[in-house]
C-alpha cells in the first residue's frame, strides 16, 4: 500500500483527507501538522466580534482523521528530506512514497516586541482579544490590505472607544478590488473614525512616529520556517511548483506555501488555497492511477467580500460595489456553505 504524507492541515488537506480514497481507495494517510484546529480565516473576524463560536469557524483535525481514516501525528515539521523520502519533525521522522505540503505561512514583519502582534498563521491571533488589555488606548494596524482593513474595521466594532488606526506604505489597497472599491473602504475607514496615516514607509518599528499600545502585523507573508532540502523555494522560502500542484514527480503542495511558476503573482489568500484545492487531490490521486493530471487555473478575478463589523459586509465583483447587510447574508451563507463541507 502507497503511503501519502501530509505535512500541515490546511485548506487542501482537509478536502485531500475528505476525498482521495473515492478516487483512490488503497491508500494510507499520514497528516503531520502542529495544529488541534484548522481556521477559516474567512469567518475570523465575525468570531473576533461574537458572531460566529469558535466551533463554527475550524474544523477539527482530529475528528476529519478519525472520520476519514487518517493517522494523525501532531508535531512541527524542520525539514523535508526529498532525498532520503523522509518528513523531520521535532519528534517523530516518517518516511513517505508521495508527499503533499500544505503549510501555510508565516508574518512578514518590521521587528518584534511584547506590545507587538503577528496575524499570521491565523491560529497565532485567534485569542487577540486576551492579548488586547484595557489599558490599550491605542491600536496600530501596519498594512492597508483586505487582512489590515477587516481587522481595523471588526476591532474598532468590538472597541469603539479605543483608537483604531492604520499605518501603510501608500495608501488604501486591496489586492483583488477594483480603485473604486478601495475608494469607498476609505470613505468607510473615516466614517467609522479610523485614522489611515498613508505614504509612510517605515521598515523599523523606531521609525513609527504615531502613539500605540498595541502594533497588529499585518504587511504580508514570508514562507514557513522550515527546510525544504534540494526543493526548489523562492528566495522567501515559498515552495515553487508546475500548474498541476506538484513540486516534483511525487511532491505536491498548496495554498500559501507556495508560488505558483505560471502564476507567480497570485494573492496569498484563503480563497485560492480553497480553490487549488481539488486540483490538488485529484492529481495526487491520478499520479497514483498514472493517469493525465489537471491543470489548475486561477480565477483572477474572483467575488470578493470584506467584513466591516455590525453584520456589514463590502462586496466587490466584476466592477460592482455593495457595502451592505446583504452583502454580509451572502458572505454568511458562503462561508457557512465551506464548513458544512
Ligand atoms: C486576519 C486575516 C484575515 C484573513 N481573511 C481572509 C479572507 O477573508 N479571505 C481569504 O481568502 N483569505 C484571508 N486571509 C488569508 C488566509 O488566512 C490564508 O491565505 C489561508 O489560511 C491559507 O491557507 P493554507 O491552507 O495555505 O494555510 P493555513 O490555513 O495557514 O494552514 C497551514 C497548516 O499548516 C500547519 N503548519 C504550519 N507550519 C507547520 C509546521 N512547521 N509543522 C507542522 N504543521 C505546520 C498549521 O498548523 C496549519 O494547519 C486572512 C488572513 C488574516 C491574517
Amino acid at each position: 500500500m502507497k503511503h501519502l504524507v501530509l505535512c500541515g492541515c490546511g485548506h487542501g488537506h482537509i478536502f485531500v483527507i475528505k476525498n482521495i480514497k473515492e478516487k483512490y481507495p488503497d491508500i494510507k494517510i499520514t497528516v503531520i501538522t502542529d495544529n488541534e484546529y484548522q481556521y477559516y480565516s474567512g469567518m475570523y473576524t465575525g468570531f473576533l466580534e461574537g458572531v460566529y463560536s469558535h466551533d463554527e469557524i475550524c474544523f477539527d483535525v482530529r475528528k476529519v482523521c478519525e472520520k476519514y481514516g487518517a493517522e494523525l501525528i501532531f508535531d512541527k515539521i524542520v525539514k523535508i528530506d526529498d532525498e532520503n523520502k523522509k518528513v523531520i519533525a521535532e519528534n517523530h521522522t516518517v518516511d513517505y512514497d508521495y508527499l503533499s505540503i500544505n503549510l501555510g505561512a508565516t508574518q512578514k514583519t518590521i521587528g518584534k516586541g511584547d506590545n507587538v502582534i503577528n496575524s499570521k498563521p491565523i491560529n497565532t491571533i485567534i485569542d487577540l482579544k486576551e492579548k488586547i488589555k484595557e489599558n490599550d488606548k491605542n491600536i496600530l494596524i501596519l498594512g492597508a490590505g483586505a487582512s489590515g482593513l477587516e481587522l481595523a474595521f471588526v476591532l474598532k466594532t468590538i472597541y469603539p472607544d479605543k483608537n483604531v488606526s492604520i499605518v501603510t506604505r501608500g495608501s488604501v489597497n486591496m489586492e483583488g478590488f477594483s480603485d473604486k472599491a478601495n475608494m469607498k473602504a476609505r470613505k468607510l475607514l473615516k466614517k467609522k473614525g479610523i485614522k489611515v496615516y498613508e505614504n509612510k514607509n517605515v521598515s523599523s518599528i523606531d521609525e513609527i512616529d504615531i502613539d500605540f499600545d498595541k502594533l497588529i502585523m499585518c504587511i504580508g507573508s514570508s514562507g514557513v520556517n522550515v527546510d525544504f532540502g534540494n526543493l526548489n523555494t523562492t528566495d522567501k522560502n515559498f515552495l515553487i511548483s508546475d500548474e498541476y500542484m506538484r513540486i516534483s514527480d511525487k511532491i505536491f503542495a498548496v495554498g500559501d506555501c507556495v508560488s505558483i511558476y505560471k502564476y507567480p503573482n497570485l494573492p496569498k489568500a484563503g480563497v485560492y488555497a480553497i480553490r487549488q484545492s481539488p486540483i490538488l487531490m485529484k492529481n495526487i490521486a491520478h499520479t497514483l492511477n498514472n493517469e493525465e493530471l489537471e491543470s489548475y487555473v486561477p480565477d483572477t478575478d474572483p467575488m470578493q467580500i470584506l467584513y466591516c463589523g455590525n453584520e456589514k459586509a463590502l462586496l466587490y465583483y466584476k466592477g460592482f460595489t455593495l457595502y451592505s447587510h446583504l452583502s454580509f447574508v451572502l458572505k454568511r451563507y458562503i462561508d457557512k456553505k465551506y464548513m458544512k463541507y
